[in-house]
């Protein structure tokens, strides 16, 4: 819950205004697991706040470690399942959650597309991702690049990023959280209420291309996302980047590559190229290092910041495309 929200759930209690901030301080500074823990609240209080509420705290029910250190995590939310994958390194440790149980965009590209939509998350089931996580000590980076399309559940998204970033909650700073879209209608939203970073998932410049494998790009295609990322800075205080899955035979070429610097021309950005994560019966292939480099150069030269982004978790189903509850069940990582 936001402030606000504490704030009208102290009243319903009778408690005075400022109980909210001390509840919000029990919740989110000192991460208390029990409605009863915050003894600084009347016990007849806490026994009516115990009795109509609870905090929400629920521990995955499954993980599985990856060669490379990266640890998938299996979280109950809104009567289904979601993956958040812990992917730490030398200089820092990155939480990538959920959004959405499944999703509805249904890139060809990706197995969570291919689960289709179960629910939206509540905001408090996007932090539980992160409050339960066994290592939520060491984060130092949250990326909404998990299951579902953030800005297709946009209300609980931003609650979940106000509660994250705000004084009374967890403080975070916006810098070192990411949330990542196709391009969905909650865009607008996100760029006007929050800081934190922008990444998009472009993936083809063309639109022809682009809507070969996101089917999205019909109902918002990319052209109108960049008009209006254009409204907004993002020369400092937030990051922009755009995400391109490199394919073989379809946008890998050096002609694309000159075609997407042209289309980003003008924008303060960086682009991160992502190896393609195999998933069964598409017609997609991955293409190799050689050919991501000289990619990645292409782009630097004409003034793009690119970088090959390290794939993590291939062996646990783990990496950029691969999160799924059917995947999970079929491989023996759930039951
Ligand atoms: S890539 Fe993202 S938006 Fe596309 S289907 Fe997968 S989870 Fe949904």
């Amino acid at each position: 819950m936001t402030l606000e929200e504490l704030g009208e759930v102290s009243s319903e209690a009778g408690l005075p205004s400022y109980s909210a901030k001390q509840i919000a301080d029990w919740l989110y500074k000192k991460k208390v697991a029990s409605i009863f823990e915050m003894t600084n609240i009347a016990t007849s209080k806490r026994a009516y706040l115990e009795k109509h509420f609870e905090t929400g705290l629920t521990p995955p029910v499954q993980s599985a470690k990856s060669a490379d250190g990266t640890v998938k995590y299996l979280f109950p939310a809104s009567g289904s399942f979601v993956e958040a994958v812990y992917i730490p390194s030398a200089e820092r440790a990155t939480l990538c959650v959920s959004s959405q149980a499944g999703c509805k965009m249904s890139c060809l590209f990706c197995m969570t597309g291919r689960q289709g939509f179960t629910a939206n998350l509540t905001a408090g089931e996007i932090i539980n991702q992160i409050q339960s996580l066994p290592e939520a000590e060491t984060l130092t980076n949250i990326v909404f690049m998990g299951m579902g399309e953030p800005f297709d559940n946009t209300h609980e998204v931003l609650k979940a990023l106000d509660i994250l970033t705000a004084a009374y909650g967890y403080a975070w700073s916006p810098k070192r959280i990411t949330v990542s879209t196709v391009g969905a209608k909650g865009l607008k939203r996100f760029l006007n209420e929050s800081s934190c970073n922008l990444a998009v998932s472009l993936h083809a410049a063309n639109s022809a291309e682009r809507f070969s494998i996101m089917p999205v790009e019909k109902a918002f295609p990319i052209h109108k996302v960049i008009e209006l990322i254009k409204q907004y800075d993002f020369s400092h205080q937030r990051r922009l980047s755009f995400e391109y899955i490199v394919f073989k035979d379809l946008n890998d070429s050096y002609q694309h590559a000159i075609a997407l610097a042209e289309f980003l021309k003008g924008i303060y950005c960086r682009v991160n190229l992502i190896r393609y994560h195999a998933i069964p019966d598409t017609p997609l292939a991955c293409v190799d290092m050689k050919k991501m480099e000289a990619f990645r150069d292409t782009l630097n030269t004409r003034g793009i910041i690119c970088t090959i982004r390290l794939s993590r978790g291939e062996d646990i189903f783990a990496a950029c495309g691969m999160l799924s509850h059917a995947d999970a069940v079929k491989t023996g990582i759930r039951n």
